[in-house]
């Protein structure tokens, strides 16, 4: 197999790799399998494998005593090809151009898959939002958006929310944006408020989709079937949710504070109350502590894990219990990972299957603002889950054809599709 690589921005050193370049490496890697089993010529993967832009930016920050820190922004298309790019914003501390490079592939590909005409991006700004203000968040946000504004807009590049990032930070950016043109852009970002004319149903949509795939995989119903979820988040909470609605008893739960376990099912919606009160799940006094590792060596039947990259590794996966892994976050598991879990028989629906949820909501938004009409949130959740069911079953027959996993099927197809996209525009 040959190994893809893009060129690196930081100078070598033996520092240790950072988890966004580990990220970076396994969705390589991916793609370096798919274009094996695609067959594609040396010059059509270097360009897969390359981003079409990477912006990097600084973004200065006045902070509330007088003081001015510098923190880094990105936004990499990774291929627009399909379509105008789509992807998250993420304000993390340990976010880098290589995670955000690794996401805005990712995306690429669920696009693909799911069968929307979008290309891939991903943006980020390296800075820890729990840390800040609400006014300097705010000015972070705007001057981040004024950096990037060169190659962001609504017929080239649409930011959604992603890791934190939420309604708010998409109000200040497509304020921004709008008082740079001059006139209301509101369709510079996904999931604005309804205000700023976001669709109510597209907050949800990731975790409507994790659930659609989940009880996909299950091929029946989940009833009494217990499941753990690693994140708490805008996916992981309303996963949690949907799921505990479909009858699945949802008996643990983890954030960054801590995790939580009950064995006869926990109170999903007294635990976000909970979690928003106090800030994380960390003391619900409906359940006992749990350690982090334990949460996902859990004995359940499903897994989903919906925080960061990099959760299941070599390290714990001989140790995972659950018999289906359902990923609501980008990249949890990397590629050592997955080997060991398949030659245990784990089944892991993949990131850009499992979480393609948002973005799919955000084509059908924009499908109904061109034909100038509206569907009710019912029609929305039955295309989003037709979308969903149908990109699952596609992927299904193709891993049960070729003997290759639901990830790799996944991307045979993503990428296969895109690779045609190139050679039909003749690039
Ligand atoms: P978020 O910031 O709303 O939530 C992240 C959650 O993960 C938080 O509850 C945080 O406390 C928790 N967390 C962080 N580190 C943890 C750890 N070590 N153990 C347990 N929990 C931990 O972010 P989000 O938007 O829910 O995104 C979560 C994942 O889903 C990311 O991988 C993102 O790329 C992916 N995703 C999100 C969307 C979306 O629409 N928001 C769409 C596609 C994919």
């Amino acid at each position: 197999m040959r190994t893809l690589t893009v060129p690196s921005t930081t100078p070598a050193t033996t520092a240790p790799v950072s988890p966004g370049r580990q990220a970076l490496d396994s969705a390589l890697f991916q793609l370096d399998q798919a274009a094996d089993r695609l067959d594609l010529d040396d010059s059509l993967r270097a360009v897969l494998a390359t981003p079409r832009r990477s912006l990097t930016v600084s973004v200065p920050v006045r902070r509330e005593d007088g003081r001015m820190d510098v923190v880094q922004g990105f936004r990499v298309q990774h291929n627009i090809t399909r379509g105008p790019a789509k992807g998250g914003i993420r304000f993390h501390p340990g976010t880098d151009v290589h995670e955000v490079t690794a996401l805005a592939m990712g995306m690429t590909w669920k696009c693909a898959l799911a069968g929307i005409p979008y290309g891939g991006a991903q943006g980020g700004v390296s800075v820890d939002p729990a840390s800040l203000s609400a006014r300097e968040l705010e000015r972070v946000t705007r001057r981040y958006v004024n950096e990037v504004l060169p190659i962001v807009g609504p017929e080239r590049d649409v930011p959604a929310p992603e890791v934190g990032t939420d309604r708010r930070t998409m109000a200040w950016i497509m304020d921004t944006y709008s008082v740079n043109a001059g006139y209301p852009v509101p369709g510079v970002m996904a999931d604005g408020s309804a205000a700023c004319g976001g669709a109510p149903e597209r907050a949800e949509a990731t975790s409507r989709g994790v659930r659609f795939a989940t009880l996909r995989a299950m091929r029946g119903s989940p009833g009494g079937r217990t499941v753990a979820v690693q994140g708490f988040g805008k996916v992981g909470a309303p996963a949690a949710r949907h799921l505990a609605d479909a009858g699945a008893l949802v008996v643990a739960v983890s954030d960054s504070t801590g995790a939580v376990v009950n064995r006869s099912g926990l109170d999903v919606d007294g635990l976000r109350a909970w979690s928003k009160e106090t800030g994380g799940v960390r003391g619900y006094p409906e359940a006992d502590p749990l350690s982090h590792d334990d949460l996902l060596e859990l004995d359940v039947d499903v897994l989903v894990p919906a925080a960061l990259e990099g959760a299941i590794t070599e390290e714990n996966a001989p140790r995972i219990r659950a018999g289906l892994i359902v990923e609501g976050a980008s990249c949890p598991t990397t590629p050592g990972a997955d080997r060991i879990l398949a030659d245990a028989g784990v089944t892991v629906v993949p990131d850009i299957l499992a979480n393609a949820g948002g973005v799919i909501v955000s084509y059908l938004e924009w499908l109904q603002e061109a034909q100038a009409r509206s569907w009710s949130a019912r029609e929305v959740d039955a295309r989003l889950r037709g979308l969903v069911e149908n990109a699952f079953d596609t992927v299904a027959e193709v891993s049960a054809e070729c003997g290759i996993t639901l990830r790799q099927a996944a991307h045979v197809i993503g990428v296969g599709r895109v690779a045609e996209a190139h050679r039909s525009r003749g690039l």
